[in-house]
C-alpha cells in the first residue's frame, strides 16, 4: 500500500499538522499531534473548520455569512495533496505518539490514512491513533484495526444539515457496537437534549460514553451555555467535555 495522497487543510506554506493538546472530548488534555483533513460530506452551520468545506460556489450557509469580510474558501488555496508516508514523516518530527485524525471529515479519506499509520507504525509501534468523525461514514476494516479510538459527534439538527445527510443508521449501528468509539453532541439549547436521547435510544448509543459539549467558537458562547450544560449533565449523568483551545487560544489555527 504505497502512493496514497492526502487531502489537507492548508496552514500558511505547509499542511495543518500540528503539536499540541487535545482540547475537547474524552481525552482531552493529552499532548497530541494533530493532522487536520480537508473536505467534509456535511456543512454545519457553525462549524469552526469552515475551510475544510465551505468552497467558493456551493449553496451551504455559515453563521459567518453575517460577518464583513468572510468568504467562501477558493479549493486551490486551502487544500494541499501531500504523500501518506511525506505526512508520517512530518508528525514523527514531533516528540508525541498520540496523533490525532481530524477535519473536515477524515473517513473520507481512508486509504491514505491506513499508508499513513503503516509508515509511523513501522518507525515506532507504540503510536496511537484517534480519528474524529461526524459518524456518517464507515471505516474500512483495514482502518479500523488500525484505529485506537474512534471521538463520533453525531450532527443535530442544530448543525443545520439534512437528516438524510447527517443521520446514516448503519454507520451510527457501527460505532456503537465499536468499544472504541466515544460520543460527542455539540449542544446549543436545553431542547437538543431530546433529540440526542432519541439518538441514544434509537441507535443504542452506549451511555457511558456519551458526552455533551457547548457550542462556541469564542469564549464568551461558551461560556453563556457552559452555566447550564454543566447543570444538566450532572443531573442527566453524562459526561462534560468543554472546549480548551478555544479558552486558550480562541479561533487561532495551528496551536
Ligand atoms: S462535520 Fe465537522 S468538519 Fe464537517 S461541517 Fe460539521 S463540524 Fe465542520
Amino acid at each position: 500500500m504505497v502512493g496514497n495522497v492526502l487531502k489537507l487543510a492548508r496552514l500558511q506554506d505547509g499542511p495543518e499538522i500540528f503539536h499540541s493538546i487535545q482540547g475537547e472530548g474524552v481525552s482531552a488534555g493529552v499532548p497530541s499531534v494533530f493532522v487536520r483533513a480537508s473536505l467534509c460530506n456535511l456543512h454545519c452551520r457553525w462549524c469552526d473548520t469552515d475551510y475544510t468545506w465551505n468552497w467558493e460556489g456551493t449553496p451551504w450557509e455559515h453563521e459567518r455569512d453575517q460577518e464583513p469580510g468572510y468568504q467562501k474558501f477558493s479549493k486551490d488555496k486551502y487544500i494541499l495533496n501531500v504523500p501518506a508516508s511525506e505526512v508520517a514523516e512530518q508528525v514523527a518530527q514531533f516528540p508525541c505518539l498520540q496523533v490525532i485524525i481530524t477535519g473536515g471529515e477524515p473517513l473520507l479519506q481512508d486509504k491514505a490514512w491506513q499508508e499513513m499509520i503503516q509508515c509511523l507504525m513501522e518507525k515506532n509501534p507504540h503510536y496511537r491513533f484517534e480519528v474524529e468523525t461526524n459518524g456518517t461514514l464507515i471505516p474500512s476494516q483495514a482502518l479500523d484495526e488500525a484505529v485506537h479510538q474512534y471521538n463520533v459527534s453525531p450532527k443535530l439538527e442544530n448543525s443545520g444539515n439534512k437528516t438524510s445527510l447527517r443521520k446514516n443508521a448503519d454507520a451510527l449501528s457501527f460505532f456503537a457496537q465499536s468499544p472504541k468509539a466515544w460520543f460527542k453532541f455539540v449542544i446549543t439549547k436545553e431542547d437538543d437534549l431530546t433529540e440526542v436521547e432519541e439518538l441514544i435510544t434509537q441507535h443504542a448509543l452506549p451511555q457511558n460514553r456519551i458526552l455533551l459539549m457547548p457550542e462556541g467558537r469564542d469564549e464568551q458562547s461558551l461560556q453563556r451555555r457552559r452555566l447550564w450544560l454543566v447543570d444538566l449533565c450532572r443531573d442527566r449523568n453524562y459526561r462534560y467535555s468543554d472546549r480548551l483551545h478555544i479558552q486558550l487560544w480562541g479561533s487561532k489555527r495551528g496551536v
